[in-house]
């Protein structure tokens, strides 16, 4: 596709520019800048004002609340919400389950959650992993059994991200052992202030608290809140994942990063004789940005479809490799950074008051060292890269 721009796509570069540079809420921008981290408060506050423009969700067909723009719009309003430093949006609800909702969703299902996720009034969270089923989804044990006009939920989900500050999970649950273990699931969305939903914290090895156990223990969940037809929604969990792996990309921001990276290695305080790491440094640090225009072509290579109307092909399995190994590499060259920076103010431990030096370590530097056990992560969530590698193999006919 042609990805040339207009004077119109121009203008409209201006228009978002100016938004975020005049209207969105700065203490947000702010504090990411700051290296803080986000709260529920923060996100829906970002997400109300993206709402109030009617700019939430671009990806949204005009008839369900889209801001009709086209593919290049859309693609142009991305890199400037990154390169503004404004946060992207929770996925779960906006970009996972929407598209399946307006897709396969009753009228009545479209009107009941499409103008929540919209106005960023709910948030949602995703419950497919079970303890035994990750990588080998369709081994999922979360049974729903019918009772009368209401499906009986128990079992567990693990590593829901975000599920704390959830309103609404979408789950695969089981309702037939079928032959073919893809059949029998049967996409159920289930409103966590039902009784019987419990959600256990994981803290992660960042110190952060992302991921959670779900347990349902007797959960009555309405039959009208089952998304298309029982024992299908394998069907629906691979559409949803195409746009959830395509989502993965978030080039503008890795951009930034490799600005600050370059500003942050112009002032590495290098000592004398150390020639050899600066151009072992700065070699990975063009590898890197090498590796990130290449994820850059391939993401608008796989927006032709999206043109076109279609949901993201199996292309969103290379974005999801590219994009995410691309994501580690930057912050394993920040920790370097880090280490650069800290290491000759790294104080005198023989006095008693030798903490006092630690002061002298550049903020930037715990941040990152949270961002790069964060980003260990990005290779295992949304289906790990050897998964991904399985899928383009198949492809291949391989
Ligand atoms: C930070 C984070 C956030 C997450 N958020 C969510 C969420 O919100 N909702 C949700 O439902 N899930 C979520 N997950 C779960 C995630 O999708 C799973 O962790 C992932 O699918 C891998 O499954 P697993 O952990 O069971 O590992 P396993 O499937 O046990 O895999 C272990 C290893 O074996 C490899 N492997 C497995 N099968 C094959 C195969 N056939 N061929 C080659 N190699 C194979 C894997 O690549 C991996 O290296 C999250 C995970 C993390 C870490």
């Amino acid at each position: 596709m042609d990805m040339r721009q207009s004077a119109e796509d121009e203008a409209f570069r201006e228009t978002v520019q100016a938004y975020f540079r005049e209207e969105y809420p700065r203490d947000i921008i702010a504090k990411l800048a700051n290296g803080q981290t986000l709260k529920k408060s923060d996100m829906v506050a970002s997400e109300q004002a993206l709402s109030a423009r009617g700019w939430l969700a671009p990806g949204w067909p005009a008839e369900y609340g889209g801001p009709g723009w086209t593919i290049t719009q859309r693609f142009i309003f991305d890199e400037e919400l990154e390169r503004a430093g404004a946060p992207n949006v929770s996925p779960m609800g906006l970009l996972y389950v929407a598209p399946v909702i307006y897709t396969f969703g009753t009228p009545e299902q479209k009107d009941r959650w499409l103008g929540d996720i919209l106005s960023a009034r709910t948030f949602w969270a995703q419950g497919y992993s079970e303890p035994e089923a990750g990588s080998d989804l369709a081994s999922l044990r979360t049974r729903a059994v019918l009772d009368g006009d209401h499906y009986i939920v128990d079992g567990e989900k693990i590593w829901t991200s975000d599920a704390h500050y959830a309103d609404w999970i979408f789950c695969l649950v089981r309702t037939e052992d079928a032959p073919r273990k893809q059949d029998g699931i049967t996409f159920l969305c289930i409103d966590m202030a039902t009784p019987g939903v419990e959600v256990v914290p994981i803290i992660t090895i960042d110190g952060g608290h992302h991921l959670n156990r779900v347990v349902f223990d007797n959960v009555r969940v309405p039959v009208e809140n089952r998304i298309g037809d029982e024992g299908k929604g394998w069907t629906y969990a691979r559409h949803l994942l195409s746009y959830e792996r395509t989502s993965y990309a978030h080039v503008a921001a890795k951009r930034r990063q490799i600005e600050d990276m370059k500003r942050l290695l112009a002032d590495a305080p290098w000592a004398e004789g150390d020639a050899g790491q600066q151009d072992d440094v700065r070699h990975r640090l063009a590898a890197v940005e090498v590796q990130l225009d290449a994820l850059e072509m391939t993401v608008l290579r796989a927006l032709a479809p999206l043109a076109a109307g279609q949901a993201p092909g199996d292309e969103a399995s290379i974005i999801k490799i590219a994009a995410t190994e691309t994501a580690q590499a930057i912050t394993e060259l920040f920790v370097e950074l880090a280490g650069l920076h800290a290491l000759p103010k790294f104080p005198d431990r023989s006095g008693p008051d030798w903490r006092a030096g630690l002061e002298a370590i550049p903020a930037f530097a715990a941040p990152a060292t949270a961002a790069y056990f964060l980003a260990r992560a990005q290779t295992i969530y949304g289906g790990a890269t050897e998964i991904q590698k399985n899928i383009i193999a198949r492809q291949l006919g391989l």
